[in-house]
């Protein structure tokens, strides 16, 4: 995949191109990522690209004839490329998003600065319109990254075997189930002990369940937009039996005792 990256400051994209998995992933020629200065296209002797705006006010608006100069340019190297421009104004970004953009042969991603780009830029050349989160950045550089980040792990090939992107949060509209590592036990936290057991079918239970469970408690919200299966509501079902037995137990005078025994293979996601 070609990304190109329209900014004023492309020297920002140094660090983040130069390690980890981005890094790696333009070594091996997966993906090319060109920051262009979009000063370059720039007339005047001061490459001046912002000006005041029309109808007074604070701040500046970027210039559209630069902006239309790198941008042509980049479609002239690919025309397939759709070109993106990063506004707080755009659609939420999120793993949906990232999972289109990624079967996509070129991206352009154009970052605003100031009071952000003139509006025939937005409404003439522009293809589509990406937020990271409702709230305002200084300039559209760091929000390009984000977006770049997420969608170059799911190219095939990017990620190794061993870093599948498959059971990642909101890939299957669940966050991930919990992670461990050596050492078996820390400070007062022991591993569960299925995850020690080598039984696979068994791990794979308890990782649902981690992900049903951590979902329900952080992200409710995700859960309501999710068709469960049979295998995921029984789960849910058991939790929820669990409780009713834990609160009814109260109510008699009995201590919750065994109610939640699962729970504490779950650690630090009893409710
Ligand atoms: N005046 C604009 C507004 O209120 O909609 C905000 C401009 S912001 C200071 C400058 C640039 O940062 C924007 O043109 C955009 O490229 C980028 N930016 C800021 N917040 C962003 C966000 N949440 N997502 C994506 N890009 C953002």
């Amino acid at each position: 995949m070609n990304i190109e990256v329209l900014t004023i400051f492309p020297d920002m994209f140094d660090s983040f191109l130069a390690y980890g998995i981005v890094s790696r992933a333009i070594k091996s020629g997966r993906i090319r990522v060109s920051p262009v200065n979009i000063r370059d296209y720039a007339a005047g002797k001061h490459r001046q690209t912002d000006d005041r705006p029309y109808g007074g006010g604070a701040g500046m608006v970027m210039m559209p004839e630069p902006l239309a100069g790198s941008i042509n340019a980049a479609r002239k190297k690919d025309g397939r490329a759709k070109v993106i421009l990063l506004t707080p104004q755009g659609r939420p970004f999120d793993q949906d998003t990232a999972g289109k953009l990624a079967k996509e042969s070129g991206l352009v991603f154009v970052c605003g600065r100031y009071e952000g780009v003139d509006e025939r830029i937005r409404s003439d050349y522009i293809d589509d319109e990406i937020s990271i989160g409702d709230y305002v950045l200084t300039g559209g550089e760091i929000a390009a990254m984000v977006v770049i980040d997420a969608v170059i792990r799911l190219i095939p090939g990017v990620l190794g075997s061993d870093e599948s992107a498959t059971a990642d949060s909101f890939s299957n509209g669940l966050l991930e189930h919990a992670h461990y590592t050596r050492p078996q036990i820390f400070r007062a936290g022991a591993v569960p002990d299925v995850l020690l057991s080598g039984n696979h079918a068994k791990i794979d239970e308890w990782r649902l369940e981690s992900a049903l469970v951590r979902t329900f408690l952080k992200r409710p919200d995700l859960l309501e937009k999710k068709a469960l299966s049979s295998r995921e509501k029984a789960i849910l079902k058991k939790w929820c039996d669990n409780i009713e037995r834990l609160v009814s137990g109260q109510d008699s005078g009995h201590q919750g005792g065994d109610a939640l025994s699962r729970a504490d293979t779950l650690s630090g996601e009893e409710p």
